[in-house]
């Protein structure tokens, strides 16, 4: 990861755009790439920052943190898209479905069906990514590999847009099979967003179909 202490959000941030532009020279990369600002845990003065350096799109891991802390400043920031990245557990549908514009964390059979339930209600049709548990991770969140392809039919079938698939690689391990899997799950069901690539692997995950990329520390400088 870079050095980026230091340095101000506006040329954080264009500095990954720069890493950004020439990982998009490989042939697998997608033409446009959502720079996602995983905002968990920051103030609303870092949040104004990336936002005055043309972030719009914000990442939060957990619907209380997020429904408290965007509560009193989502009308200062009226054109951003709030993204779900984190575990969602099926009591918190309501207020997720309400806050949110993009869940990218869906990934089992009654969260699914939960959620297309409450959008109805709602009359709020979200775009959802599924999150596919590429390391087969006991702890982590996310569809295994093998399950990923009848999930992803089960989901459309409920009525939810599968806009995407996201995944959290294991850490320490090298990120780029992980990504390629993630790739190729996509491609075979027809889905077109990849939400891949986190501070220390966004380049890697750019190169390889990235069509979002979550980034936390590189681009906020550090996390309180
Ligand atoms: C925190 C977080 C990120 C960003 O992580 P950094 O390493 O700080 O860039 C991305 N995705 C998810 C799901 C996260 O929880």
């Amino acid at each position: 990861m870079a050095e980026t202490k230091g340095m101000s959000a506006a040329q954080r941030v264009a500095d990954i755009r720069q890493h950004i532009v020439k990982a998009q020279e490989s042939p697998l990369a997608a033409r446009s790439v959502t720079l996602l600002a995983a905002s968990k845990s920051q103030p609303r003065e870092a949040i104004a920052e990336a936002y005055a350096a043309g972030i719009r799109d914000f990442g939060e891991n957990r619907v209380q943190e997020a429904a408290a802390k965007w509560g009193a400043i989502r009308a200062d920031f009226p054109d951003i898209r709030l993204h779900l990245i984190g575990p969602l557990q099926t009591n918190k549908l309501r207020e997720a479905v309400a806050l949110f514009d993009v869940i990218q964390t869906v990934d089992r059979e009654k969260l699914a069906l939960g959620l297309a339930a409450e959008m109805r209600r709602q009359g709020r049709a979200l775009p959802c990514y599924i999150q596919v548990n590429t390391g087969e991770e006991p702890q982590k969140a996310g569809v295994p590999p093998a399950l990923a392809p009848a999930f992803i039919r089960s989901c459309r079938a409920a009525g939810l847009e599968v806009a995407g698939l996201m995944c959290v690689p294991p850490a320490g391990q090298h990120a780029a099979p992980h990504f390629a899997l993630l790739a190729r799950l996509a491609q075979a069901q027809g889905v077109a967003g990849l939400s891949m690539g986190m501070s220390g692997d966004y380049e890697t995950a750019v190169r390889l179909g990235a069509t979002c990329i979550r980034l936390g520390r590189t681009l906020f400088g550090g996390r309180p």
